[in-house]
C-alpha cells in the first residue's frame, strides 16, 4: 500500500458518471485551481437506465452543463410524454386510449444514450481539470468530520490509500457511503421493480405500415409519436419505450409488486418481458419483429430508496447515491441537476471559510423533506390508478401543470441558482405539495374501488386526449383551474363512494365513469 502528497486532493468523487462528472465540472468552475480526483470502476461507461430528460434536466445538461450543441448532434430531441392504455375491448394501436401532446414540445428535452452521454460529460470534467483514475474501484472511506478523509480503492493489482478535504459519493445504486454507514433505507411503501433491454426492430410509430392500416390513428396528431417517451401502460404496470439515435429502442417495464404478478418462470428475463409486454395489444403491434438484446437484459427488485443523510463537513451524496423514487415521470435526472448543484454549493462555501455546521445542517433538511414530499405527493400509490385512461389525463395534466407552474419556470426565470431550491422544500411550496398529494390520493382511492367492483378500464379504449402544452405563462394556471374543476366533477359523479368507507365499495354494479377529464377541444373519441 502506497500513500504520499500525490495523493492528497480538495474532492474526490467516487463514481464517474453523470452526477460524478457533473459534480466535478460545476467544481472547477466555481473553484478555479481545485484538485479533484474521479475514480470510475469500470473502464468503459456502458449502456444504462435514465435515458429521458425532462425540462428541469435538460436545463441542466444544456445550459448549466453547456451540453444544448452535443445534445442536438449525438442523441435525439424528445417530444414529450405520451401514454397508451387497454382493457379487453382494444385489439388495436388505433382503439387504445391515447394520452399526449397535438402538437411538437415547447421546451427541450433529449432521449439520451448514456453509455455516450456519460462519457462526453467525463471527458468534458477531465478537459476541465478533474485528474480520472480506472478502471479503479473505492472499497473503504474513513470520514472524518471537518478533516482529511480516506478511501482506500482497488486500481488493477494495486492498493492504494487517497486524502482528500471532501468525497462526493456519486456511486449511484451502489450508494457507497449510504451502505457503508448505515443510512440506506429501502422505502418499503413503494415496492416497485423493474425488467429491462434495448431492443433492435421495433416498428417506427410513425412509419408508413401503421399509417397505411391505421391512417385516421395516424392523423389525428400533429407531433412526432415516436421520439416521445411512449409509455404502454397496464394495471399495476408502466412500460417506457425510449427511441436511441442509430436506431435501438430502449423499452423496459415497472410494476408495483403489490399488484401485479411477475412471471417467475417462463424462460430468460429478456423472454419473460417480451412475453409479459405482448399482452398488450399497443406492446403487441410494436414488437411483432423486434428482438431484445440478449447481453443487455436486466432485473431490478425494490427500486426505491433512500440515504438518511446527504451530508457532512466532509462528504456529500449526489444523484442515486443519495436516493432514487421512481422512473415515471423521469425524474432521475432532475434529482441529479439539484444534487449536484447543491453538492457543488456546499463545497464551495467551505472553501470560502463559511461554517459548515449550519450549511450542512440545512443540506439534510432540504434533501431530506425534498425527497419525502416529491415520493408522497407524485408517487405513493400512483400505480393503484396509472392504467385508468380518465384518471391518468387528470393526473397527467395536473401533475404536468404544477410541474411547469413550481418547477421547470424556476430556473428559466431565474437562471441556474434555482436548481439550489429542491422541490417542496420551502415554505411557499408546501401548500402545493399538500394539494398535489391530496389529488393524487384521491384517484389512487376511486381507482382501488374500482378494482373492488371489476369496473377497471371503462375509458381506456376509444379515446384520445391530447393536451396543448403548457408554457410557463399565466395561462398556465387558467388549464391547472379548468382540471381541477374536472376533479372536483369527478368526486361529485364517483368520488364520493370513497369519502367515508375509503377501501371498500358500497356497490357491485359496475358505473360508467361520467367526468371527462378533458375539455372537448383537447378530447376526440375514436370511432368504433
Ligand atoms: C428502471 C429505471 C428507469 C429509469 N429511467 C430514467 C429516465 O428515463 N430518466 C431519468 O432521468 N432517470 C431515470 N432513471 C434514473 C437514472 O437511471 C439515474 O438517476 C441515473 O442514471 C443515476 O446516475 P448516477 O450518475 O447518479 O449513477 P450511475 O449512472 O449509476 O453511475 C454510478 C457510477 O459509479 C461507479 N461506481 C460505483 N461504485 C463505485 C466504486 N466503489 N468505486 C468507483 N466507482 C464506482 C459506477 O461504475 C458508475 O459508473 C431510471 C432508473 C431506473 C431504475
Amino acid at each position: 500500500m502506497q500513500t504520499d502528497d500525490a495523493d492528497l486532493y480538495d474532492v474526490v468523487v467516487i463514481g464517474g458518471a453523470l452526477s460524478g462528472a457533473a459534480t466535478a465540472t460545476l467544481l472547477l468552475r466555481q473553484n478555479p485551481g481545485i484538485r479533484i480526483l474521479i475514480v470510475e470502476k469500470s473502464a468503459k461507461l456502458t449502456r444504462r437506465v435514465g435515458e429521458a430528460t425532462v425540462e428541469v434536466s435538460a436545463y441542466f445538461m444544456g445550459r448549466v452543463l453547456g451540453l444544448t450543441k452535443y445534445l442536438n448532434e449525438s442523441h435525439l430531441v424528445k417530444q414529450g410524454l405520451r401514454f397508451w392504455f387497454k382493457n379487453d375491448d382494444v385489439k388495436t394501436i388505433a382503439e387504445a386510449s391515447e394520452l399526449g401532446g397535438r402538437y411538437q414540445v415547447r421546451l427541450p428535452s433529449y432521449q439520451l444514450d448514456r453509455a455516450a452521454f456519460d462519457e462526453e460529460v467525463l471527458r468534458r470534467a477531465c478537459i476541465a481539470g478533474a485528474e480520472l483514475l480506472r478502471p479503479a474501484s473505492v472499497t473503504k472511506v474513513d470520514l472524518v468530520p471537518g478533516g482529511e478523509q480516506s478511501l482506500t480503492l482497488r486500481h488493477g493489482e494495486d492498493t492504494r490509500t487517497i486524502r482528500a478535504r471532501w468525497i462526493v459519493d456519486a456511486s449511484g445504486v451502489a450508494a457507497t457511503l449510504a451502505r457503508k454507514n448505515g443510512w440506506w433505507r429501502s422505502n418499503t411503501e413503494h415496492p416497485t421493480a423493474a425488467a429491462w433491454s434495448r431492443w433492435t426492430g421495433v416498428k417506427d410509430w410513425d412509419g408508413h405500415d401503421l399509417a397505411q392500416k391505421y391512417p385516421n390513428w395516424a392523423s389525428s396528431v400533429h407531433a412526432v409519436r415516436g421520439t416521445a417517451t411512449n409509455h404502454i401502460i397496464g394495471d399495476g404496470w408502466w412500460s417506457w419505450w425510449i427511441p436511441l439515435k442509430g436506431g435501438d429502442m430502449s423499452v423496459g417495464v415497472v410494476f408495483d409488486q403489490r399488484l401485479v404478478d411477475w412471471p417467475e418462470e417462463g424462460g430468460s428475463i429478456g423472454e419473460r418481458l417480451k412475453a409479459f409486454l405482448m399482452k398488450h395489444p399497443v406492446a403487441r403491434e410494436l414488437l411483432a419483429d423486434a428482438e431484445f438484446q440478449p447481453d443487455d437484459v436486466h432485473w431490478r427488485r425494490n427500486l426505491a430508496y433512500y440515504s438518511t443523510t446527504f451530508a457532512g463537513d466532509g462528504f456529500v451524496l449526489v444523484g442515486d447515491a443519495a436516493a432514487f423514487m421512481d422512473p415515471f415521470y423521469s425524474p432521475g435526472m432532475d434529482w441529479i441537476s439539484y444534487t449536484t448543484s447543491r453538492a457543488a454549493h456546499l463545497i464551495t462555501a467551505q472553501r470560502s471559510g463559511e461554517s459548515m455546521d449550519t450549511a450542512v445542517a440545512l443540506h439534510n433538511h432540504d434533501l431530506a423533506l425534498s425527497h419525502r414530499s416529491w415520493f408522497e405527493a407524485l408517487y405513493k400509490d400512483k400505480y393503484e390508478y396509472m392504467g385508468e385512461w380518465d384518471l391518468m389525463t387528470l393526473a397527467f395534466r395536473l401533475d404536468l401543470g404544477f410541474y411547469y407552474l413550481c418547477i421547470v419556470s424556476q430556473p428559466f426565470r431565474l437562471g441556474p441558482t434555482a436548481l439550489l431550491t429542491l422541490p417542496f422544500s420551502q415554505p411557499i411550496s408546501r401548500p402545493f405539495f399538500h394539494l398535489i398529494r391530496t389529488y393524487n390520493r384521491r384517484f389512487a382511492q376511486i381507482a382501488r374501488r374500482r378494482r373492488d367492483i371489476n369496473a377497471l378500464g371503462k375509458t381506456n379504449r376509444g379515446n384520445r386526449c391530447l393536451i396543448p402544452g403548457y408554457t410557463m405563462g399565466a395561462g398556465d394556471a387558467w388549464v391547472i383551474g379548468k382540471a381541477l374543476a374536472r376533479w372536483a366533477w369527478l368526486e361529485l359523479s364517483e368520488g364520493w363512494h370513497t369519502w367515508w368507507n375509503r377501501s371498500a365499495s358500497s356497490s357491485h354494479v359496475a358505473p360508467e365513469p361520467t367526468a371527462a377529464p378533458c375539455e372537448p377541444s383537447v378530447l376526440s373519441t375514436i370511432p368504433s
